[in-house]
This record gives C-alpha cells, structure tokens and sequence, in this order.
C-alpha cells in the first residue's frame, strides 16, 4: 500500500508536469509566430532561423509539373538514407516510373569524418546508380542529374550550394560543419567515378512541400514528424525582411523554419527533459524538436520509468540495470506498448522483459507503463499540433476571411516515421490542431500524409532546376 501511493505520488507529478492546457497550447503558437518573425527579420537571437531555401513556387520552381526525365534523388535523414530515381513524364504523365532503396546509416558514421559520411553515401549512390534498368531513360550525351534532400539546417546561397549551421538529432560530424554539402558531396562522388550533377540541394520539409504540391496544389505547409522534427511554408516575399535579393516570379518563396530549434519558457519542460538535454549530443539546443520527435519520446518514457522503478520500486527492490542505459527504450516500442488492446496488455509485458529485463509483471505495472506512454506521446502531439496552428497564423489561415469569403482550401503534407506509424500520435495531433482551429476553420484545413513526398520533391527540384532546362 506505501508502494502503491508513491506510485501514484509519482504519476501525479509526470502528469502535472506534462499537462499541456489548450490555453498554454495557444500561448506556444503565439510564441512561435513571434519567433518566426523575428527570424524573417533576420535577428540574430531569433529561436527560429527561417532559412531562406531559394525555392519559388513558379517555374522554375514546383507548380508547372512540366518537367521531364530521368532524375535522381539521396535523402539523408536522421536514420535511413534513401536513393530515389523517377522517370518524370510531363505535366499529363506525372511520374512514370519510380524505384528507391533505403540503406540505414551505421551509427559509427554519424559521429565520425566528413570524408567518412560522404564516401559512404556517394558508393551506395553510385551502386544504386549500376542497377538503373530499361524503364528509364537518359538522352544521349547528358549527366544524371540529382535532388540532394538534406534535413539538417543549412545556410543556402543558391538552389544548388549551402553550408552547414550545426548538426541536430544523433550526428556529430564536427569537420563538415561550416562546409558546403554540395560540394563535399560532388568530390565523394567523384571520388567513387560517379558522373552526376547535384542540381538542388532542399530541406526535406521543403522536398515534401514540393512533392505534396506537386499532387495537389493547396498544400501551402509541410511538416516532418521523424528521428526530428521542422516545418517548411510558402511564405510572401515581400513578408521576409531580411530577403535582398530579386523578387522570386511567383511572389513566394519557401522557407525552411527550422522550428526544431524552438525554445520558449511557456514549453513544459519537467525534470525528465532537462536531464536528458543536459546529456545529448546538443544540450540547450532543439528543445522543441527533442519534446516531440521520434528520437526522444521513448527515452523521456524510460527516464519517468526509471523514477518510478528509483523512488516507487515499481519494478521491485531492485532498479532493473538495463533500465539504466539511455536509449534502451526506442519510440517504436513505446508506440508497440501504447497501441497494446489486449486485456493482458501482452506487448507491454513483452517489452518489458525484452528491454527492461523484468520477467514477470502484474498488469498494474503494465497499465502503468501504457499510461506513462500516453502521457508522452499526447504532449508531443499536442505541441506539434501548437506549432501547426502557429503555422497556419503566419498563413492567416488560422481564421476565417474577414470580408465573409469562403476560408480557401488549406492542405498540410506531413511526413516521417513517427506521424505515419504511430497512430496514438497523429490522431491526437489531428484533434487537438481541429480544437484549436474551430469546427468553421478546420473542416478546410487537410492533413494529409505525404509518404516520401520528399524524394519525389527533391526529384523535381532537381529538375526544374536541371542545366538544360
Ligand atoms: P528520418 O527522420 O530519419 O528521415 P523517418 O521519417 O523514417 O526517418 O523516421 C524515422 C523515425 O520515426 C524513427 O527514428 C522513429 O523515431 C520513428 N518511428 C519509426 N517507426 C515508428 C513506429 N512504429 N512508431 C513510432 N515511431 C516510429
Ligand atoms: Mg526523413
């Protein structure tokens, strides 16, 4: 029974700590407007860098969906690495034939040489390249050309060149930071023999925001829900203060918020939090991205567990060791315990003898163990949510017209392994955005999975921006 209640003393404060009141959701959205504002001005203090990407939303931008061709696409993310190669047929054919393959990037790599990475790359590239069959079709005498999808922040100074700000989510490569990733690219390729030219280097939110519109013109945001999180839109050039350069054709163009990297005292950050940012890779840095992305929502879940089995013993006597070991708890088996049905809650107690190393547990432990799950994921879903209707603000899609108009179409793309295969996840973010927006509002906003929209997207970046285009 004293175990009982400090469990539940436990629990009490998780839950406090946690607990994300709509009123501190909509305090969240404004405090990321005003965070992209001040990053469109170009502050230096801004949380939110707003990287300018060089993209426009008319040719040769993404919306004429004329182009043709063989191009090829590489996704670097967080985990996996994908290479993509699309026969492009026009605007009445669209894609004519696609294939990829995904490759997960070996850990020692993430934290070693430049060299290292981009050798690795460019040699699975090239292999990929060695399998190209009859269905596609390069005209004679012409170089392949690539989309570089690249998902970490980079400051661009063209379509096709950008050097890198910092690392985010596990990479730590401290020599390519301050680099161009073109052109460290360009030299593995050549390196490797590879004969191929990297016309367009995109953001993956950007590449998904190309893909996503590619199929349906109202989509005017995109986000990733994945090892990371960031968001891109198509915001006015002429609301993009710290923008000198021409006036892109279409009047837009697209920026990569990088929201990852947003911070604000209104953020519920608890204990859990502090400790697992203290001890990453990037302490003080991502605190939005590491309250709701894939790479850290089973480590915030292991670390409660790790205070119950500490100060409640909800384990038993003795702290299981391997409860100990950050990481152990990856977000796919937190979802695999959270979306557990069954009246024994069978997969919880699974997982917790494979990863905790507890053999035998009562279902109230198991219970326990779901309900720290739901805890979790519904914080992230619903500050993710925040940070889309902050989003949608900016848009001045978060209301509707004043001159009693029709509120236009408002389509959403969103991408990663977290929002596509944890379904808790998205539903709740789903509801909450539809709370915040209002029954009026939201029956026009869409969301709408955009499964590898960024491969196609950067496909087609590459070709719009093609050298015989
Ligand atoms: P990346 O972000 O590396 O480009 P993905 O978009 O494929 O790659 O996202 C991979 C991430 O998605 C994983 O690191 C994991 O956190 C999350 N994820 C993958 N599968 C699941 C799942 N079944 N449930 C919850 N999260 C998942
Ligand atoms: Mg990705």
């Amino acid at each position: 029974a004293e175990r009982k209640r400090k469990v539940a003393a436990v629990i009490e404060d998780v839950e406090h700590a946690l607990s994300t009141p709509t009123a501190l959701l909509r305090g969240i959205s404004d405090a990321m407007v005003t965070e992209m504002e001040r990053g469109l001005r170009g502050d230096g203090h801004a949380m939110v860098k707003m990287l300018i990407t060089y993209v426009d939303t008319s040719p040769p931008g993404f919306s004429d969906r004329n182009e043709q061709g063989l191009f090829y696409a590489l996704d670097l993310g967080g985990t996996n690495f994908r290479v993509l190669r699309v026969q492009l047929g026009g605007k009445e054919k669209r894609v004519v034939q696609q294939q990829y393959e995904e490759v997960s990037i070996p850990p020692h790599l993430m934290v070693g040489t430049s060299m290292e990475l981009f050798d690795f790359i460019a040699s699975a590239l090239s292999k990929f390249v060695d399998t190209e069959g009859d269905d596609f079709h390069l005209p004679e005498g012409r170089q392949r050309e690539l989309g570089f999808t690249f998902s970490f922040p980079v400051s661009q100074t063209s379509i096709s060149s950008g050097t890198l700000i910092k690392w985010t989510k596990g990479f730590s490569i401290n020599d390519a930071v301050g680099e161009d990733v073109v052109s460290e690219l360009g030299k593995a390729m050549e390196r490797q023999g590879l004969d191929m030219k990297i016309t367009a280097l995109v953001n993956d939110t950007v590449g998904t925001l190309a893909g996503g519109r590619y199929a349906d013109n109202s989509v005017v945001a995109a986000i990733i829900l994945g090892t990371g999180t960031n968001a891109a839109y198509v915001e006015n050039a002429n609301a993009i203060p710290k923008w000198t350069g021409l006036l892109p054709r279409s009047g837009n163009m697209v920026i990569n918020t990088e929201w990852g990297s947003f911070k604000s005292d209104k953020l519920p950050l608890s204990e859990f939090d502090k400790a697992m940012d203290f001890e990453s890779l990037n302490p003080g840095e991502q605190i939005y991205e590491k309250l709701i992305s894939g790479m850290y929502l089973g480590e915030i879940v292991r670390r409660i567990l790790l205070k119950l089995a500490h100060d409640a013993a909800l384990f038993g006597d003795v702290v299981p060791s391997k409860l100990e070991q950050p990481f152990v708890l990856r977000t796919p088996d937190m979802s695999a315990m959270h979306h557990d049905s069954s009246h024994d809650l069978k997969t919880v107690g699974a997982k917790l003898k494979d990863i905790v190393g507890v053999p035998d547990t009562s279902l109230e432990v198991r219970y326990i163990t779901s309900h720290i799950c739901d805890i979790v994921a519904e914080r992230a879903a619903r500050l993710a949510a925040a940070g889309i209707y902050g989003v949608l603000k900016k848009l001045g899609r978060d209301k509707m017209p004043k001159d009693g108009s029709k509120m236009p179409r408002t389509v959403i793309a969103l991408d990663g392994g977290l929002y596509e295969h944890y379904k808790k996840f998205s539903s709740c973010l789903e509801s909450t955005l539809t709370d915040l927006l209002g029954d009026d509002v939201s029956s026009s906003v869409v969301t709408k999975l955009a499964n590898d929209g960024s491969g196609i997207g950067a496909a087609l970046l590459a070709a719009s921006h093609s050298q015989y285009a």
